[in-house]
């Protein structure tokens, strides 16, 4: 049995010739690292660390390429974006007949879906100030339900046999901050805002099972069995490969049911092994009594290993910017009788579910967009605080994409994280500025997406994708945070150095995790999860940082992906 434990270990690893980026204070640099039982057993010169080396060590030469610590994406949707995979892909189409060609071709690919569906489709796909509607799409595929959605997954646009199979044709009465969007005509317009308004079209094509961590927080029903399992089970697998090959060796998901640890858990059980580490939140809903949270306590004592665990619960509190469901203090520049319409839970409710998660020592992230919402959750901090006595709560803020002049000081003073995506300002990956840059106005850009102010004032910030709402690809976000622009010469420069960058995905990660002190560093004893590069970071200019690809990813001192 011993034996068997010891075979299934994966052989040192020598990674040598390399530009280590420890992200170490005590010691930054290094150029060899030796990998052994799943930790770091040495790191420092070459001559030192390759006198280590045992006959059967594994030897790569890293060729004076960059090597980090494994990179943890601290905000992702690890099971809808991997079920997501084989869906029509809109990033980069604009304008009605790009939108046509690619649709219809996809179609013609697809002969059984049951609704076809497109992500990443921009707001202004169209161009100029056209909004998509049924019409646009009928005219693309007129005879079966075909839906589109936005980058943020915030909205849908679907046509009408989508719209007429999920029974929404004719409207319907949601909860607040959901909305099937009404045309002239009596009739929906094909407009979908939140889930609880594209959930039935969604429910209508079988894709329930990947949403139900968003959209319910609940557990599939009936439990899924067979070959519908064995889909799951292949949809997690992919997602994981995907991620690995991307450089990852940590997630943090920011939707979640016990089905999602159940599946991992399986994946596990079956290979000996996870190819990531992965932490799962509970997801509470504003429907849900705060007792349900009795189910986020368990699934946080049951699931608490390096590799599988949960332990934080998600909630939203408000919508998105670009269709006016972010929750202000001001209104919209350019929609001034608004201020975003009703949050999805009221700001007493944020503090009673804050100071009963809190005082069932979980961690809280709530997603917060507008500076109204990241108000009101910071108010939730401060009532848990004041109720339960303070402790290193590490409590999250997701996305605070504008902020409050008057708030940024409380991360600091309250320990919440900023949890912050590179890839979500406008103008930055290739988004449009517009329409976001005038619903948000001049006076609040320079409090939006500020990264830089809130880590001057000694927030903890970790960055992510969010994917699939923005691609994964981690180079792809250093790039996009050490490049960021203004967009008015007197706005404060946001951008980050290359190292805060790297930091933001590696030890900031890990802090989120209550980690640091095993994972996000590159230093002995600390686990074996390294990303090795094909090229040199620090030699490469900052706009061509997305070329750089993974040569090697391992974790747990088992390599996961090798290009
Ligand atoms: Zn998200």
């Amino acid at each position: 049995m011993h034996l068997e434990i010891l075979m299934s270990l994966p052989s040192p690893i020598l990674i040598t010739n390399a530009k280590i980026l420890t992200m170490d204070p005590a010691a930054p640099r290094a150029e060899a690292l030796l990998l052994k039982d799943g930790k770091i057993a040495a790191i420092g010169s070459r001559s030192d660390v390759e006198a280590l080396a045992t006959p059967g060590t594994r030897i790569i030469d890293a060729g004076g390429s960059t090597v980090l610590p494994g990179l943890s994406e601290n905000h992702l949707h690890l099971f809808s974006g991997s079920a997501e995979l084989d869906h029509l892909q809109l990033k980069g189409i604009q304008g009605f007949d790009a939108l046509k060609m690619a649709a219809q071709a996809y179609a013609a690919d697809m002969p059984d879906e049951v609704v076809l569906f497109g992500q990443g489709a921009d707001y202004t796909i169209l161009g100029g100030d056209e909004r998509v509607t049924r019409h646009h799409l009928d005219r693309i595929i007129p005879d079966r339900p075909f839906a589109i959605f936005a980058p943020d997954h915030h909205t849908a646009w679907a046509n009408t046999p989508a719209l007429e199979l999920a029974g929404l044709l004719h409207g319907k009465q949601l909860g607040p901050g959901n909305e099937v969007v009404m045309g002239e005509d009596g009739l929906a317009s094909g407009e979908l805002r939140e889930m609880e308004a594209f959930g039935p079209l969604q429910s209508a094509a079988g894709f329930d099972r990947y949403r139900l961590g968003l959209a319910t927080g609940g557990e599939p029903d009936p439990y899924p069995t067979g070959a519908e399992f064995e889909k799951d089970i292949s949809v997690m697998r992919r997602g994981l490969d995907y991620c690995a090959r991307h450089g990852f060796t940590s997630l943090q998901c920011m939707d979640g049911n016990l089905y999602q640890l159940e599946l991992l858990a399986e994946i596990e059980k079956r290979d000996g092994f996870l190819p990531l580490r992965v932490r799962i939140p509970f997801h509470l809903k504003n429907f849900m009594p705060l007792s349900m949270l009795e189910k986020a306590s368990k699934m946080a004592e049951t699931y608490n290993s390096d590799f599988l665990s949960s332990g934080t619960v998600k909630m939203f509190y408000d919508g998105v910017l670009d269709s006016w469901t972010a929750i202000m203090v001001e209104p919209y520049a350019n929609k001034p009788e608004s201020t975003g319409g009703e949050s999805l839970f009221t700001p007493d409710e944020m503090k009673a579910a804050a100071i009963e998660i809190d005082r069932r020592g979980l961690q809280i992230a709530v997603h917060a967009i507008g500076d109204g919402a990241v108000r009101a959750v910071l108010d939730g901090y401060e009532a848990a605080r004041t109720a339960n006595g303070p402790r290193d709560s590490r409590h999250r803020v997701e996305h605070v994409e504008v902020i409050h002049p008057a708030d940024i000081h409380r991360f600091a003073e309250l320990g919440a994280i900023a949890s912050m995506q590179p890839p979500h300002p406008p103008g930055s990956m290739g988004l449009p500025l517009e329409p976001t840059v005038s619903m948000i106005g001049r006076e609040r850009w320079p409090y939006s997406y500020a990264w830089r102010t809130l880590k001057d004032a000694g927030a903890h910030i970790p960055f992510a994708s969010d994917w699939p709402v923005s691609p994964i690809d981690p180079l792809e976000g250093i790039e996009a945070a050490i490049t960021r622009k203004k967009w008015q010469d007197s706005d404060p420069d946001q951008s980050f150095t290359l190292m805060e960058a790297i930091a933001a995905y590696t030890v900031e990660g890990a802090y989120a995790e209550f980690a640091e002190d095993r994972k996000g560093m590159l230093k002995q004893g600390y686990f074996a999860d390294v990303t090795i590069l094909d090229a040199d970071m620090e030699a490469t200019a900052p706009e061509e940082i997305h070329t750089i690809r993974p040569a090697a990813v391992i974790c747990g001192g088992r390599v996961t992906f090798e290009a």
